[in-house]
C-alpha cells in the first residue's frame, strides 16, 4: 500500500470510530479529500484507493489538476468540491468545472454561479459558508444571516442549496472543538426545520478537518474535509 492509501485507510477508521462513539451510522459521514497544493498524481493514488470526492481551494490550480486527472482515464468519475474563497471573477471557472461549491457567502456569488452554470451540466451543489465563531479574518455569513441567504440562493435556477459549511478557529482539545461544532449543527437543524422553500435537499453539514475531525463527527458533521491527514503536510505556504 502507498502512503496515501494507508493514510486514507486510517482516516476512514477515525471517522468510523467517531461515528461509533457518537452512535451515528458511518454512512452518514462523507469524506472529502482535500488535495490542494498536491499534484494530480496524488489524486490518482487516492482515487485508486477508492476515494471519489476531492476538495480544492485555489480555483486555477484545481482546473489544471482536473484536466490532468481526466487524462489518466480513471475508471470512475471523480467529484470536485470548491472549498476556497470565490471572488466574482472566478465564478465562471467554478460554475464550469466543479460539482460543488462550499464557500458561498454572498448572494452575488450565488447569482453568478447560477447564471454561469452550463446547461449541459446538472445544477451546481452549494453550501452556505457560515462564520460560526466570529473569526475575524474569515469569510462566511454571520449565523443570523445564513437563513436569509439560503432562502434567496435556493430560488436561483441552476444551483441547489445543500447545506452549511464552516471553518472554526483552531481550538485546543476535543471539548472546545465540540462546543463550536455543536453551534453549527444547531444552526443547521434550525434551518432545516424552517422548511424554507427550495431547501428540501438541505442535508449537508461540511465541517471538520484533520485536527478536529472527531469533534466534528460527534457534533453532527455529514462531510469532513481532510487534507494533511491523507496527503501529508503541505509544502507550499498558504496563498
Ligand atoms: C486546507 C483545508 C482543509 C483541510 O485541512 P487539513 O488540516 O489539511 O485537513 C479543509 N477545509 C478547508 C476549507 C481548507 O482550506
Amino acid at each position: 500500500m502507498t502512503t496515501i492509501s494507508n493514510n486514507l485507510h486510517r482516516v476512514r477508521e477515525q471517522i468510523a470510530n467517531a461515528c461509533e462513539r457518537a452512535g451515528r451510522p458511518v454512512a452518514d459521514v462523507g469524506l472529502l479529500a482535500v488535495s490542494k497544493t498536491f499534484a494530480a498524481a496524488a489524486v490518482r493514488e487516492a482515487a485508486e484507493a477508492g476515494q471519489r470526492r476531492f476538495g480544492e481551494n485555489y480555483i486555477q490550480e484545481a482546473v489544471e489538476k482536473m484536466t490532468e486527472v481526466a487524462g489518466f482515464g480513471l475508471p470512475e468519475r471523480l467529484e470536485w468540491h470548491c472549498i476556497g474563497p470565490i471572488q466574482s471573477n472566478k465564478t465562471r471557472l467554478v460554475a464550469e468545472h466543479f460539482d460543488w461549491a462550499h464557500t458561498v457567502d454572498r448572494l452575488k456569488i450565488a447569482q453568478r454561479l447560477s447564471e454561469q452554470r452550463p446547461e449541459s451540466l446538472p445544477p451546481l451543489m452549494v453550501c452556505i459558508q457560515v462564520n460560526i465563531d466570529g473569526g475575524a479574518n474569515k469569510s462566511g455569513v454571520a449565523p443570523q444571516e445564513a437563513a436569509e441567504l439560503a432562502r434567496a440562493a435556493a430560488a436561483l435556477p441552476r444551483i441547489v442549496v445543500r447545506g452549511l459549511m464552516c471553518i472554526p478557529e483552531p481550538a485546543d482539545g476535543f471539548d472546545a472543538q465540540l462546543a463550536v461544532h455543536r453551534r453549527a449543527r444547531q444552526l443547521f437543524d434550525e434551518m432545516a426545520a424552517q422548511r424554507i422553500p427550495g431547501l428540501d435537499g438541505f442535508d449537508t453539514l461540511s465541517m471538520g478537518m484533520t485536527d478536529d475531525l472527531a469533534a466534528a463527527v460527534a457534533a453532527g458533521s455529514t462531510l469532513v474535509r481532510v487534507g494533511s491527514g491523507i496527503f501529508g503536510r503541505r509544502q507550499t505556504a498558504a496563498r
